[in-house]
């Protein structure tokens, strides 16, 4: 038996941590936040096949069906329109995602917070919160102890660093392991959806994703979350992406109207129904964050610790891979302490398996998220003229349409090889 101490309860560690529960490996989680709802980030993300298929590995059968039952409803496409809102291309469920009669191999939108909920479920007596997380240290048998800003500790057989983008953890243990800031900035904006909103909402914007291309440094996605059931808390979540120039510095700085007021200048010849949804958005829910992207490290040598999720393969969240990654960290990481708890691998064999597979996925994962956000940013006249006339030329003919964007988005997310093992028959 082993005893697994994970650093930081967000997606990734709560996932692992609800994996290793399942497979009856000893997991506690230290969390920085005071209490289970401290911070309540209610945001909508795009699950793809690839994290279904890991939570569906993580989580016992009765909280699967709690995620499947609590998802939003899924459809609408990926639409690509200009600033007078003229849909450039519409991009299909199906070509994203080809439908899968298996439920963990399809893509579902879900509410951050609710999926949280969902992962923190059962796991009452594992997870200990206001443990902020300082240093580690090794004892002469290379096992682990954590130490906490509250002058407590935690000693274990692996320490997981799942501290997302501004691990400490990290930083000790894989201190060549940097990030850096892409020069881009997010400020995520929400609508609520009621009969008011949806009354002056284009029909398009009311749907699926979208993204609003300007030509210029700086664009809008949007994406709808809806629940199967009315509850009366639907959302349009809206980020406006730009580059850093075109905002003031530390644009986290500022406040909701600040932050209006600055996007307002720069949308000025938008269509009215896009500046109106800028300006009807509540100022608590508007904030900026800069993006960074983790640069991929050097191999190391595995130890008793190891990393996980945004901790190591953090990315700006254009292309929506982030959680999707670290729920797949999860689920293989997973997989091998539990066969290293069974005594079937060598504890560091487990983890130097999980590290060399994690390092592929999840840095060509940042590779994608940064590509999309360049994508997105692109100004340069010729190639705005020519990728807008490559989207029209998309819009009215299937196959290129599946050919330009089914591939991104299933490479990232097609089972890999020991995914496919273990997919549920
Ligand atoms: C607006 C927005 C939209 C997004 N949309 C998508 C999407 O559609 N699809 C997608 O796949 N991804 C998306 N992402 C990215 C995704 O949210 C992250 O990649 C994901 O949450 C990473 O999971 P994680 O477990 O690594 O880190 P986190 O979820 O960030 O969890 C880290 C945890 O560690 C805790 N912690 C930090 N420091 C310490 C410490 N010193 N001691 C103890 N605990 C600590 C934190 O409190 C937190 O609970 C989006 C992100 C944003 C901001």
């Amino acid at each position: 038996m082993i005893d697994v101490l994970i650093v930081g309860g967000g997606i990734g560690g709560l996932a692992l941590a609800q994996g290793l529960h399942k497979h009856g490996v000893n997991v506690a989680v230290y969390e920085r936040e005071r209490r289970r709802d401290d911070r309540v980030d209610r945001y909508r993300l795009a699950i793809n096949p690839a994290g279904s298929r890991s939570l569906r590995a993580c989580l016992p059968d009765q909280r699967w069906q709690a995620f499947v039952d609590t998802a939003g409803r899924p459809g609408g496409g990926f639409g690509f329109l200009g600033t007078d809102l003229r849909e450039l291309v519409l991009v299909e469920d199906a070509i994203m995602y080809p439908d899968d009669p298996d439920p963990a191999e399809r893509a579902y939108p879900v509410d951050r917070h609710t999926l949280r909920g969902i992962l923190l479920d059962g796991l009452d007596d594992a997870v200990h919160y206001n443990k902020a997380f300082e240093r580690y240290e090794l004892a002469a048998d290379g096992r682990p102890t954590a130490h906490f800003a509250d002058g407590t500790s935690a000693t274990g057989d692996v320490l997981v660093g799942a501290d997302g983008i501004n691990s400490r953890l990290r930083a000790q243990y894989l201190p060549t392991a940097t990030r850096r800031e892409t020069g881009a900035v997010g400020v995520g904006l929400k609508l609520p959806l009621n009969d008011t909103t949806r009354a002056w909402l284009p029909a398009r914007l009311a749907q699926g994703m979208n993204l609003v291309l300007t030509g210029a440094p700086h664009f809008l996605f949007t994406s709808v979350f809806e629940r199967h059931e009315p509850a009366g808390d639907d959302y349009l979540l809206c980020a406006f992406v730009a580059h850093n120039d075109l905002l003031p510095p530390h644009p986290e700085r500022l406040d909701g109207a600040q932050l209006k007021a600055h996007i307002a200048g720069l949308i000025t010849g938008w269509h009215p129904s896009l500046r109106q949804l800028i300006d009807q958005c509540p100022l608590s829910e508007v904030s900026a964050f800069p993006f960074q992207a983790s640069d991929r490290p050097a191999p190391w040598t595995p130890s008793r610790v190891t990393v996980l999720g945004d901790a190591v393969h953090g990315m700006p969240p254009a292309g929506g891979n982030g959680a999707n990654a670290a729920l797949r960290d999860a689920a293989l990481l997973t997989r091998q302490l539990s066969q290293a708890a069974g005594g079937q691998l060598p504890l560091l064999d487990a983890i130097g398996g999980y590290e060399t597979e994690m390092r592929a996925y999840g840095f060509q994962a940042v590779e994608l998220a940064m590509k999309t956000l360049q994508q997105g940013l692109m100004s340069n006249p010729v190639n705005v003229f020519f990728s807008r006339s490559w989207f029209r030329l998309c819009s009215i003919t299937p196959p290129l349409r599946r050919m330009t964007f089914g591939t991104s988005w299933a490479k990232v997310s097609a089972p890999r090889q020991w995914e496919r093992a273990a997919i549920t028959p």
